[in-house]
């Protein structure tokens, strides 16, 4: 199978250039891919839709990033790709390249389950306008991958179908919310994904799984279609394992869409166009707030190895100052999970998924929410309640959606002195699997350099930045993520500086050693 491990380890842009000159077909692309799903991700594999097996049943080597793999649905779109192709068609760029979608993103006919017992089952009539995006650009959907329950989470283990494993190190987390999809990357089961961001949920997995995850700015991508877990916070976005790869399936995805009512009238930025012109006079601001206490060693090591390589690549290094970055996590644990308590009024046993029969239609509320929500949605809808019910409004809520206006007029400042910002993505590299699970606090640290930006709206990726030791493992080598920020509107700008790095790291480094995931 030496031609189907290559395949695997090409990334989309090579892909799509091989397809292009007729070099491979998109179905045996596709078939390639699946049939590594087929051996180290823990699906009954066979027949046309392949579903991942109980969580009891899934063995400690096998990656779980699929919940559901439209196996059959891949082939059909794969050999109308190649047919079209040969009779002369002009294709999209992307054409016959396989992605995976996180489950929070509505497919007609496919199963969408946001990770929640409380979907289990639902299949949605329609697509979201980032399902019909990757579509039109014929991009061939191999399945939906888990998730944090409802988005909530940092390591993919608040899934209620098991959690995912990180191909790195198969006893580590992948990160979360988008865990899965960016393990199906990371391990070489699809060349692309997508996945979703409120608060890091792009980003952190993209660290910990040594891949290219971007949160494009608030508003150029639909949320139409996206099951919203933060309204004023979710964003879709691309996980690849090279910038270029990410940037193309941005292009792809952003742009208006008059059915979501957020959706910015801006033509979305062009992010392919300046991708290579370097950072030579750049302006690269480090964010005194987000380094130091709290971050571990070996990431700032590599974060330290990342501003001797952009000065010698001619960037002007300044260091900027977000005075208010040390009060954005509290700021999002009560923005986020208020308007969570409020999203999530909308499953009550009526309109979707489970319902728990009981004697009148209060108790079947109440008898549904108890058995369809695992323990970190329940915390997170009383919070948000709490942080919004009359009397701790004003003190709660308002108070913190204050200190989100002050965070954003932060990052306004700071980008008069510098075109971009520079932090680690995340304090820490890949933890153990139920190293946290037992300690909400300590998870939700995970995202202390993600959510400033994420109050802000503005655009943000990860990008690989070479490996570090683990606190329990000084022999490990885990990926640390570098994240790049930009001004809102202007992604363009993270991507140019996120490819001169990339080009001066060199390739990707890919797992390694017996914990690992074989990867070509
Ligand atoms: N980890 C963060 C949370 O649990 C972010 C989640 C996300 O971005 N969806 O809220």
């Amino acid at each position: 199978m030496a031609a189907d491990v290559t395949l695997t380890g090409l990334s989309a842009s090579e892909l799509a250039q091989r397809l292009r000159d007729r070099e491979v077909s998109a179905l045996e692309v596709a078939e390639a891919h699946l049939e590594r799903i087929a051996a180290h991700d823990g699906v009954e594999a066979g027949g046309d839709e392949w579903v991942a097996r109980d969580a009891d049943a899934l063995g400690e080597r096998d990656v779980h990033a699929y919940l559901h793999v439209t196996a059959a649905a891949a082939r059909e779109h794969a050999a109308d790709v190649d047919r079209r192709r040969a009779a002369g068609e002009e294709l999209a760029p992307l054409a016959g390249v396989p992605v995976a979608i996180k489950d929070v993103l509505t497919t007609r006919g496919v199963p969408t389950t946001c990770g929640s017992r409380m979907l289990e089952g639902w299949v949605p009539p329609y697509d979201a306008t980032v399902t019909e995006r990757l579509r039109a650009g014929d991009l061939v959907a191999l399945g939906k991958t888990n998730m944090d329950e409802f988005a909530m989470g940092s390591s993919t283990e608040n899934s209620a179908y098991g959690p995912t494993r990180n191909p790195w190190d198969l006893g580590r987390v992948p990160g979360g919310s988008s865990g899965g999809s960016a393990a199906a990357v990371a391990g070489r089961l699809a060349p692309l994904s997508i996945g979703t961001d409120t608060g890091g949920s792009i980003r952190q997995p993209a660290a910990l799984t040594g891949i290219v995850g971007a949160k494009p700015t608030y508003g150029t991508v639909s949320r139409y279609g996206l099951v919203a877990f933060a309204s004023s916070l979710d964003q879709a976005g691309p996980f690849a394992r090279t910038v270029e790869d990410a940037a193309r399936l941005h292009a792809l995805i952003a742009g208006h869409d008059p059915r979501d009512s957020t959706s910015v009238r801006e033509t979305a930025p062009d992010v392919l166009g300046p991708l290579r012109e370097g950072v030579e006079g750049l302006r690269i601001g480090v964010v005194r707030e987000l380094a130091g206490e709290g971050y571990e060693p070996g990431v700032e090591r590599a974060f330290a190895d990342v501003l001797e390589r952009y000065e010698r690549l001619g960037a002007e290094i300044v260091e900027v100052s977000l005075p208010h970055a040390d009060y954005a996590l509290a700021a999002y644990y009560l923005i986020a999970p208020s308007e969570a308590s409020s999203n999530l009024a909308r499953f009550d046993g009526v309109r979707y998924g489970l319902r728990v029969d009981a004697a009148t239609a209060e108790e079947m509320n109440a008898a549904t929410r108890e058995a369809g929500f695992g323990p970190e949605v329940k915390r997170r809808i009383m919070i948000g309640t709490h942080a919004l019910s009359s009397g701790y409004y004003d003190a709660y809520y308002l108070q913190a959606s204050k200190v989100r206006t002050l965070i954003a007029r932060d990052f306004a400042a700071a980008f008069e002195q510098a075109d971009v910002l520079i932090s680690p993505t995340s304090p820490s590299v890949s933890f153990r699997l139920g190293e946290l699970v037992d300690d909400p606090l300590a998870m939700y640290l995970n995202d202390v350099a993600t959510v400033p930006g994420s109050l802000a709206g503005i655009p943000a990726l990860s990008l690989p930045a070479g490996t570090a030791p683990a606190p329990d493992d000084p022999d490990a080598a885990l990926p640390v993520g570098l994240q790049v920020m930009a001004p809102l509107l202007r992604d363009e700008l993270m991507y140019r500086a996120a490819w001169a790095l990339e080009q001066d790291l060199g390739p990707l480094a890919a797992p390694t050693g017996p914990s690992a995931l074989e990867v070509a």
